[in-house]
């Protein structure tokens, strides 16, 4: 994942291209709207943040420019607290998200994550894991070639791992894109359909991939 940081402040700059690259994003720096536009129009970025106040091309401005050059590349802009005239101006000229300054980083993180996991959902019918395969057009799981038959459901629970994989999918989580509002927080149906589905993608023939991690949740991970 590859992300353009967009911010004159070097002390800004510095706090967030640190964090980022602390947590396995590749980051490139502009320092100028007219510089972002440069780097973003040669390279396809995962995703932009973009500050509002630069010198020269505002942020908004810089927004605007990308969309009318059909750049389409996620842009989360940081603003300031107080104007909220800003952040609508931004979301106006096609940011999709903002953050206001001053932010802690988790939050930082937590939006540049949703921002990317949204990119990877709009890449392409297929999603892909070590050798686990799942065409969303198809409604189609395969495991090493071969075709896996799963319910709606548990489709669904797989489809959500994989788009997490190898990351750990929280419980909250996976009872949030998966389950509707009527899921019934006190039953343990996401063990027992994480169990089902273990039983359909590993049973005896493949290798153990659905992991559990204990108090927060489930990851797919191949084996070391
Ligand atoms: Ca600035």
């Amino acid at each position: 994942m590859r992300i353009l940081v967009v911010e004159d402040e070097r002390r800004v700059a510095n706090f967030v291209c640190r964090a980022l690259r602390e947590n396995a994003y590749a980051v490139d720096l502009a320092e100028s709207g007219e510089k972002a536009l440069e780097m973003a129009s040669e390279t396809s970025y995962d995703s932009i943040l973009l500050d509002v106040r630069l010198p020269g091309l505002s942020g908004i401005q810089v927004c605007r420019e990308l969309r009318d050059a059909r750049i389409d590349t996620p842009i989360l802009m940081l603003t300031a607290r107080s104007l909220i005239e800003q952040r609508v101006e931004g979301l106006d000229a096609g940011a999709d998200d903002y953050l206001t300054k001053p932010f802690a980083v988790a939050e930082l993180l937590a939006r540049v994550r949703a921002l990317v996991r949204r990119r990877l959902n709009k890449s392409g019918p297929v999603l892909r894991y070590a050798d686990i395969e799942l065409d969303r057009h198809r409604r189609r799981v395969t495991r090493s070639g071969q075709t896996i038959a799963l319910t709606a459901k548990e489709f669904a629970l797989l489809e959500f791992l994989l788009s997490r994989a190898p990351d750990v999918a929280s419980r909250t989580e996976i009872v949030e894109h998966v389950w509707d509002t009527h899921f019934d927080s006190e039953t343990n149906l996401v063990e027992v359909y994480i169990n089902r589905l273990r039983q359909k993608i590993s049973g005896e023939r493949h290798s153990k991939i659905i992991h559990t991690v204990h108090g927060v949740g489930y990851c797919l991970k191949v084996a070391e």
